[in-house]
């Protein structure tokens, strides 16, 4: 929400945004599949990765939101962990992590 009379006028021939990950893309994919997004642009899910939608999991930073790259992996393993014992009803894959879990510090 922009704070009122702030703005400022810049001179610039050529102007970078660097944003990084700003949320998930909701128009096409995620808005034909039907599943909710969180106020903050990430799509919401259980325990288990599971999405609002029957049959549709999610991870990484379009579940968790911009983060880094040992998440991603992590969670995609412990994501497809639950898709396996969702369609097989038992499941032998590790599952790394665990939704919102923080990094462990030592
Ligand atoms: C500029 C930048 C620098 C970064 N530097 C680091 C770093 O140094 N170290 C680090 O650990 N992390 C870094 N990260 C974060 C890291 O890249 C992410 O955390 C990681 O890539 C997330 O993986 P992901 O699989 O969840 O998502 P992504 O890697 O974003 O993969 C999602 C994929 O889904 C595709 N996709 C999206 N919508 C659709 C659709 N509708 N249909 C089909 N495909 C679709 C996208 O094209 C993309 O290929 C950086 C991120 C940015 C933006």
């Amino acid at each position: 929400m922009p704070t009122p009379d702030t703005a400022t006028v810049l001179p610039a021939t050529l102007v970078l945004i660097a944003m990084g990950f700003t949320g998930a893309r909701e128009e096409g994919l995620l808005t034909s599949l039907g599943v909710d997004i969180t106020s903050r642009g990430n799509i919401v899910h259980d325990a288990d990765w599971a999405t609002t939608v029957d049959g549709v999991f999610t991870a990484g930073d379009c579940a968790r939101g911009q983060s880094l790259i040992v998440w991603a992996i992590a969670e995609g393993r412990s994501c497809a962990a639950s898709v396996d014992e969702h369609l097989m009803g038992v499941t032998s894959l590790p599952r790394p992590v665990r939704p919102g879990e923080k990094p462990v510090t030592v």
